[in-house]
């Protein structure tokens, strides 16, 4: 595999970007590769810049359900681009969306459209205090909201690989007010409440986890949540970056059947788009700027070009009646394929994680047993067959409607060949 221009270029990012990259697990550093530098998508493709093509299942860590450059999309970009990039204004493109995700997600009564799923969670957070008039958070070890400074605790994601355990330049008192929970374990919530019954003002979850590899919620988990928080008058954070139009197109809420207080959507709802959006229940988000007093802006929120790839690829899901089935049923395949190889594997839908480990994975603490080298030399044989997974043990797999049924078997194949090969 010629991989020269990658590493070139990866010389010269290191001189300009810290670690060479704009988010730190581009870097390859957990699973001790130089990165590949990506020139171009197509469907379920990518190809570096050395012309190599791989089968992608990051699909930009989700976004990409329909597969990548869907043309749909694609079309509505270019042609919002033609009436000029952004206003700072209001515009007809906001009004659609947001229609659109009410529609999906009836849960959000109102909502606001921001930039990424992180400014998403910290206004999400920022309203419950606000509407609640009480400053601490449930957050659950393993989950990740974003990188903002008060729920960087036990973040997850990039957080749990490499050297960095948590954040530097993050002060004691802004972690203060942020409680941590075990997820899957309904009686650590139940004593945070007993402990801080009137000062807790939102739990905050991911309703199937995936930034810990993917953790999906025990029975009856997710309706505890529900009924702790209503019974001390906290509110219930969905953070439905991941699982929003994912698990289906009401997202987990409408998978599993429980309608929280709040909900985070990202990813997915801005078609590949720097695009977020946060909501719920009327009375909480009428404390919002200009109508209440919590404040929230932002120049680009609701860019006309985000807007309209948002609501292209919505429009897109809506008109695919097979969507959720086909993924379910193509990811059933290398689920399959991965425990007949004798791998450790949690899927939920189109989302799915190997662990090397031998024990079943439902927290943060079981997450952590899993082996990084083996899933580091897993990446690597994966990747020298053309085949591109995330680079890192607590990411999940993205499949998308793109795939197509010959690359879900050539890759189920090779997984399948992996231990008789290692
Ligand atoms: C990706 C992610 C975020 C952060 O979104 P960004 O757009 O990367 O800021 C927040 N929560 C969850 C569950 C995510 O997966």
């Amino acid at each position: 595999m010629n991989t020269n221009r990658s590493s070139e270029l990866f010389g010269k990012a290191k001189t300009l970007m810290p670690g060479g990259v704009n988010s730190p697990v581009r870097a390859f550093g957990s699973v001790g590769r130089e990165p590949l530098f990506i020139a171009g998508s197509r469907g379920d493709r990518i190809t570096d810049a050395d012309g190599n093509e791989y089968i992608d299942y990051v699909c930009s860590w989700g976004p990409d359900i329909l597969g990548h450059a869907h043309p749909t999309v694609i079309k509505a970009v270019k042609r919002a681009c033609d009436n000029g990039l952004t206003y700072g204004a209001c515009h007809e493109g906001e009004v659609l969306l947001a229609e659109k995700i009410k529609a999906h997600y009836p849960s959000m009564e109102l909502l606001r459209l921001v930039n990424s799923g992180t400014e998403a969670v910290m206004s999400a957070v920022r309203a419950a205090r606000g509407f609640t008039g009480r400053d601490k958070i449930v957050k659950f070890e393993g989950c990740y909201h974003g990188h903002s400074d008060g729920l960087l605790v036990k973040g997850g994601s990039g957080l749990l690989t490499g050297s960095v355990p948590d954040s530097a330049g993050v002060p004691a008192g802004f972690t203060e007010a942020t409680l941590l929970a075990r997820y899957n374990d309904a009686g650590s919530v139940q004593s945070l409440f007993e402990q801080y019954t009137d000062s807790i003002a939102a739990v905050i979850v991911e309703p199937c986890a995936a930034n810990m590899g993917v953790v999906p919620p025990k029975d009856g988990f997710l309706q505890t949540l529900r009924d702790i928080t209503a019974q001390y008058g906290a509110l219930l954070i969905f953070d439905e970056v991941i699982t929003g139009f994912r698990l289906s197109a009401g997202g987990a809420q409408e998978y599993y059947g429980i309608k929280p207080d709040m909900t985070v959507l990202g990813k997915i709802a801005g078609g590949g788009m720097p695009l977020a959006a946060y909501g719920g229940r009327k009375e909480i988000m009428e404390q919002i700027a200009p109508l209440g007093a919590v404040y929230q802006a932002g120049t680009l929120s609701g860019n006309p070009i985000a807007t309209a790839a948002g609501i292209a690829q919505i429009t897109q899901i809506e008109q695919t009646p097979d969507l959720y089935s086909e993924l379910d049923r193509k990811a059933g395949i290398l689920e399959n394929a991965t425990k007949k190889a004798g791998l450790n594997v949690n899927r939920v839908g189109s989302l799915m994680t190997v662990f090397f480990s031998d024990t079943p994975v439902t927290d943060y603490d079981t997450a952590q047993s899993a082996d990084r080298t083996e899933y580091a030399r897993f990446f690597s044989y994966l990747l020298e067959k053309g085949i591109y997974t995330a680079p890192s043990q607590f990411e999940a797999m993205f499949v998308s409607y793109a795939h197509s049924d010959d690359d879900i078997v050539k890759t189920a194949e090779i997984i399948s060949r992996y231990r008789k090969e290692n």
